[in-house]
């Protein structure tokens, strides 16, 4: 399988997807990120932290645009080593995408047909009809992308329609464990990645100028995967909402719920200590 990410930023992936990723890479399948924006403005904490110092060094705070971003791709590629993410492709536009463009539609929907993945991953888009968030921004152009793709014309277009298959939204903010809370918003699909969870928190280490190594990435996973994994019954999760209907020929039920203990259930998902089992550098 193909698996593609498009997210607005470079460190989204890692947050959002990076365990399923894992996950699908030690499966053999194959995944290819494309970030929209270099990333140089958001979270730039190593280069702000520095200047509230008495005796900054100058070293960093001279860094430039262009060593600021070369910074960040520099910890982009060491942490999809790690999760095993074959190929990254970066479109290095300004952080500060708010509104959907016509022109990065286009480059994206190009992107989706030299790829042809079978899946994309992506935010959900929080508010489509007041973007205004960057993430919100992304996902409205990944899917205007993904649309855009799969109506290329062989005559028209030099190439032909892409097929995505499905796409999975990630950072829905919902832990409903049932379909009536909430009016049915929910995240209605995860994947347990307890088993990889130790590589999740080291690609987030990598990201260290936004500060997202050390506490924080054990923080995020504690509470946000640890969250979803008690939705989804597992130590640590990532949550997703699926775009497309799904079609099986039988009703599904899958061998988490089946194994699945309701009285200990509680516990089997508590089992994990993060913080000793990988503890931070600083
Ligand atoms: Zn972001």
């Amino acid at each position: 399988m193909k698996i593609m990410t498009i997210y607005a930023h470079p460190a989204d992936t890692v947050t959002n997807c990076g365990g399923t990723l894992a996950r699908h890479a030690d499966d053999g399948d194959d995944i290819t990120a494309l970030i929209l924006t270099h990333g140089g403005r958001i979270h730039p904490n190593r280069y702000a932290e520095e200047w509230r110092k008495d005796d900054p060094d100058r070293t960093i705070t001279g860094s430039g645009l262009a060593e600021v971003i070369t910074n960040k791709k520099d910890e982009l590629s060491r942490a999809a080593e790690i999760l095993g993410i074959g190929k990254v492709i970066t479109l290095d536009r300004d952080d500060a995408v708010h509104t959907v463009q016509d022109d990065l539609v286009e480059e994206v929907a190009r992107q989706v047909a030299a790829e042809q993945p079978d899946v994309v991953i992506c935010d959900y888009p929080l508010n489509p009809a007041q973007s205004a968030n960057p993430h919100t921004a992304a996902t409205m152009t990944a899917l205007a992308g993904i649309g855009r793709a799969g109506i290329y014309l062989e005559n028209l277009d030099g190439r032909s329609e892409v097929n995505v298959k499905q796409i999975f939204f990630t950072s829905l903010p919902v832990f409903a464990t049932e379909a009536l809370s909430s009016n049915g918003v929910r995240n209605d699909l995860f994947i347990d990645i307890t088993d990889v969870v130790g590589r999740k928190i080291a690609a987030m280490d990598c990201f260290a100028s936004q500060g997202y190594d050390g506490n924080f990435a054990r923080k995020l996973i504690e509470s946000n995967n640890g969250e979803f994994g008690r939705a989804a019954g597992v130590n640590f999760a990532e949550a997703y909402v699926r775009h497309y209907n799904e079609t099986h020929a039988l009703l599904p039920v899958t061998s988490y719920a089946e194994s699945t203990d309701v009285l200990t259930r509680h516990l089997s998902y508590s089992r994990i200590d993060l913080r000793s089992e990988h503890p931070a550098a600083r």
